[in-house]
């Protein structure tokens, strides 16, 4: 059987430790390959290559890093199809989601493309007489992306492209869950151009990360997954110095309001709420109707879509499922007892995908769409992020309810609001304590140009993934007050605070 490992220093590497982890084919439950998991030891070797890399990158112009950038542009453009069939075949995403994961991974790449803009920094003359100022935009050093199982190449790809455009160098540490294409994309990196070294890929699990939070030559770390383990990532990795973006788990809402085009927000939430078998931390599990005839009408149409709905796997001859299996086995059995959860804890299950029959499932980790009705806000279905293609519908009242309840989650990290009502729209954006917001439109990922990143326990640090925030978080500024001899010469000794 394959063994996957590391990239390091321009070269798949053979892992020295005897530990590995099983990935699996999760549209048939076998195992398509193991991972080796990196030992301490293999993981601060992976960070003297990154630091040995840097003085050397971190002086090339940031016009050559662009054009590498470029390179690899045209490089995943090309080889889009076969990252997507790997992705699936890991993950068990469909084929065209899988694409579309590629697509928006690449969106990032686009925008580092940018760099020599973007790093461009800031100038003044004459801030004093014949005195200048200016601020550098410098790399940090040794950077590292944590990453999750649900988007093995977009969120990688929301990390290491601004990252090395800045001049950085860089350890990625994949989920070990689907590890082949991250490694995939270091090779089409080196094909790009990219020098030995600065960007290589450590596969593993807590002991690697320890090392990589921890150890003194790492400047930041960037991390995507889990809430507990965003959280620990960045207490620690804060603790050691670094800077740290830890973003965390969600559970997103959907407010529905009595004068939305119902057809229109039921379609949207059916890809919303089942798209990627609901692993996406952008998903909607929480719909939202406003007023009891609204929810009546919501509920009615969304049991007819479900019926329609097809599950299976996520490469196939003809055309697409609509979704996939989920991950693994564990995974499926804790969102099917969740399902359990819901029903003991009284809310009322409209539809059960743990009936779902699925043509040719064989032992794939698969779960149908499921559907809750009357949830509330003390139900752990509503309070906790299942993960799975579970919707729970939540009936309020009024507007004011809907907002209450969903600034009370313990989570803010996307939002949607359904309406024809500006009024209602623009009160939703300005009160709702969430990070990102959609209006009429269901999953609002902000663009590559604009920054990720959710609220509240979804994000820990003060800076979102990508975009603007992405280039202040892999950057520090340094900024220089200057002033020539011919500025100088009449000028006396000042003891007192200088001014202007
Ligand atoms: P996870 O937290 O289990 O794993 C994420 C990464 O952390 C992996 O690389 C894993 O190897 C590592 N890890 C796991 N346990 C660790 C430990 N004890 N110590 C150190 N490292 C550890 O998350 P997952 O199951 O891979 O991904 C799903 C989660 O990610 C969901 O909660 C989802 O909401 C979240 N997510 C969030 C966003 C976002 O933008 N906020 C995006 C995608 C996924």
């Amino acid at each position: 059987m394959q063994t996957l490992s590391h990239y390091l220093n321009g070269q798949l590497s053979a892992g020295q430790s005897q530990r590995t982890s099983p990935v699996y084919n999760p549209a048939t439950g076998e195992q398509s390959a193991k991972v080796a998991l990196a030992t301490a030891d293999e993981t601060r070797e992976a960070v003297r290559i990154a630091d040995e890399a840097f003085v050397a990158w971190s002086k090339t112009s940031p016009l050559k890093r662009s054009r590498i950038l470029f390179k690899f542009k045209a490089l995943v453009e090309e080889h889009t199809d076969e990252l997507a069939r790997l992705i699936s075949s890991e993950h068990g995403k469909v084929f065209s989601d899988a694409k579309g994961e590629v697509t928006r991974g690449l969106e990032v790449v686009e925008f580092a493309c940018g760099i020599p803009h973007l790093q461009k920094g800031e100038h003044s003359m004459n801030v004093g007489t014949g005195v200048d100022s200016y601020s550098m935009m410098q790399p940090l050093g040794v950077c590292v992306g944590i990453s999750p199982f649900n988007f093995p190449a977009m969120v990688p790809m929301w990390m290491f492209p601004i990252a090395l455009a800045c001049g950085n160098t860089f350890v990625m540490k994949p989920s070990e869950k689907d590890p082949s294409t991250p490694l995939r994309l270091a090779e089409l990196l080196k094909e790009a151009g990219l020098p030995d070294g600065v960007f290589n890929v450590v596969n593993g699990d807590k002991e690697a990360v320890d090392v990589l939070l921890t150890d003194e030559r790492i400047q930041a770390v960037s991390f995507v997954g889990s809430t507990p383990i965003a959280e620990y990532i960045y207490a620690t990795s804060s603790a050691h110095g670094k800077r740290v973006q830890a973003l965390g788990g969600a559970k997103n809402h959907m407010v529905i309001m009595p004068d939305a085009d119902l057809d229109q927000a039921v379609g949207a939430l059916m890809g919303a709420a089942y798209g990627s078998a609901g692993e996406r931390c952008m998903a909607i599990s929480v719909a939202v109707p406003v007023g009891e005839e609204t929810a009546n009408r919501l509920r009615e149409k969304l049991v007819t879509e479900l019926d329609k709905l097809t599950v299976g796997p996520g490469l196939v001859d003809g055309p697409d499922n609509d979704m996939g299996p989920l991950i693994t086995r564990e995974h499926r059995d804790k969102v099917a007892d969740y399902i359990q959860t819901g029903v003991d804890e009284g809310a009322e299950l409209v539809v059960d995908g743990r009936q779902t029959t699925i043509e040719g499932a064989g032992d794939g980790y698969f779960i149908g769409g499921t559907l809750f009705d009357h949830v509330t806000p003390s139900m752990r279905i509503h309070s906790e992020e299942i993960f799975g293609p579970v919707l729970a519908i939540a009936r309020v009242a009024s507007f004011d309810e809907a907002v209450s309840m969903i600034n009370a989650h313990e989570y803010g990290n996307g939002t949607a609001i359904f309406t024809r009502d500006g009024d209602a729209a623009r009160q939703y954006c300005e009160q709702i304590q969430v990070g990102m917001v959609g209006v009429n439109v269901p999953i609002p990922v902000p663009m590559a140009f604009h920054s990720f990143g959710g609220w509240k326990r979804s994000l820990f640090g003060p800076l979102h993934m990508h975009g603007p925030d992405g280039v202040r978080f892999y950057t520090r500024m340094k900024t220089i007050t200057q002033r020539w001899p011919s500025g100088i010469r009449e000028e006396t000794n000042h003891f007192t605070m200088p001014t202007m």
